[in-house]
């Protein structure tokens, strides 16, 4: 088994950015969605990525040329996947569109294809029976921002084979990727599971008035010589998405002071459009948050 052709499935918020980093260093990418429309948005969003590697990563114009000539585009699944070695999925993170993608991708990938999912939050068993290949199935996750945050955390079910994940965590590095190999399925992988329950721990304290943002970062800060607290990370990830997580956490459990967070969450942030760096203002004002202030820590 060699990987030379990727299909990335999905040319959205990470797919675009997973398939120019494959064809960046040689792969013969082909970009899959479901319209031609999409895909030429796709190729905008390209030669943003491109002006950014070149600003960022002192990317030359000749690699990025090479880059550009390993893209092809197609809305055609079958055609999309034709000479496919590896597929990755980056299709919206819903179970009924997932299951109905790899339904159709089952009936038309060659056998040789092995599939892997970017999925944040499904365990790759869940999907693996619509694959008609659970054998050669896998999760491939990335973070967003990926030339930038290079992990890749890949992670079988019980059913993949050892060679597809050896192969893909070879896979991983030949992109750039700082491959992290995971041995059982964990919902939210190794990242989240560390992350989610540090920014809940935060976001509590602050929900039942136990202390400021600030000082609570300044804490973390001080205290582990970490460049950001939990709540310059929430404004980074975006207030939007904390609130969701913690929203559904609120009414699953009822949880008094996980309802007050949320409450608090909205009425002071998100009904204000303060939604962290995308919006200027969350936790900390942007471009120069407080805490990169260098008198922030005394
Ligand atoms: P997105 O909504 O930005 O993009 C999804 C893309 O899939 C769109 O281009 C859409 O047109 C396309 N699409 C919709 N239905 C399709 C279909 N049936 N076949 C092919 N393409 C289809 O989503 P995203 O944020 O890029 O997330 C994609 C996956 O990546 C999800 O599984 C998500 O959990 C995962 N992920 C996202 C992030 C993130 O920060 N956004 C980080 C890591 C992993």
């Amino acid at each position: 088994m060699t990987i030379k052709n990727v299909t990335v499935a999905g040319s959205g918020v990470l797919g675009y950015q997973i398939a120019f980093q494959a064809a960046f260093h040689h792969y013969k990418v082909t970009v899959y969605d479901i319209s031609d429309e999409v895909l030429e948005k796709a190729k905008a969003k390209f030669n943003s990525l491109s002006e950014a590697l070149k600003n960022e990563m002192n990317a030359t114009d000749e690699q990025l040329a090479l880059t550009f000539n390993n893209l092809y585009y197609s809305s055609d699944l079958a055609e999309a996947v034709k000479d496919a070695d590896l597929l990755i999925e980056s299709v919206p993170e819903n179970p009924q569109i997932k299951q109905e993608f790899y339904e159709k991708l089952a009936a038309v990938a060659p056998e040789k294809t092995i599939f892997a999912t970017n999925t944040s939050t499904l365990l790759p068993s869940a999907l693996a029976p619509y694959t008609g290949r659970p054998n050669q199935f896998i999760a491939l996750h990335f973070a967003n921002d990926i030339r930038k945050y290079n992990t890749a955390e890949i992670m079988g079910h019980s059913g993949t084979d050892q060679a597809v994940f050896d192969l893909l965590v070879s896979f991983a590095k030949s992109i750039g990727m700082v491959a992290l190999p995971i041995y059982k399925e964990q919902p939210a992988y190794i990242l989240n599971s560390l992350l989610v329950p540090f920014l809940d721990a935060a976001l509590e304290l602050w929900g039942k008035g136990v202390a400021d943002p600030q000082i609570i970062d300044k804490t973390w800060m001080v205290a582990t010589g970490a460049p950001l607290g939990p709540f310059g990370f929430i404004d980074v990830i975006g207030i939007n998405t904390a609130f969701n997580i913690r929203k559904m956490k609120a009414d699953a459990t009822q949880d008094p002071v996980k309802i007050l967070t949320v409450k608090r969450l909205k009425e002071e942030f998100l009904d204000l459009g303060k939604l962290g760096t995308s919006s200027g203002e969350g936790f900390y004002q942007y471009p120069n948050p407080a805490y990169k202030d260098k008198d922030f820590l005394k």
